[in-house]
C-alpha cells in the first residue's frame, strides 16, 4: 500500500519548476502542475519538487494505514 499522498494545491502558479526536478509532475492543459501518480511508496523526487516550489503548493501527506 502506498505510504504518501501527493497533492498540488490551487496555490500552484504553473512555474514548471517541479516538472524540471521530478518526473512525477506535468503541467496540465489548465497550465498548472499535476502529479502523475498521487499515491507513492517513497517520497523520492517529490520531496525535491516540494522544496523547489516557490509557493509551497506541493504537499506530501503520510497516509495513515489505520484510516485506509
Ligand atoms: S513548482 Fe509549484 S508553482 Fe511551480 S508548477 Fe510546480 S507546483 Fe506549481
Amino acid at each position: 500500500m502506498a505510504k504518501f499522498k501527493i497533492i498540488v494545491t490551487d496555490e500552484c502558479i504553473g512555474c514548471g519548476q517541479c516538472v524540471n526536478v521530478c518526473d512525477n509532475y506535468e503541467l496540465g492543459s489548465d497550465g498548472y502542475s499535476h502529479p502523475k501518480v498521487e499515491e507513492v511508496d517513497e517520497k523520492g523526487c517529490n520531496e525535491a519538487a516540494a522544496d523547489i516550489c516557490p509557493v509551497s503548493a506541493i504537499k506530501i501527506e503520510e497516509i495513515d494505514g489505520a484510516k485506509k
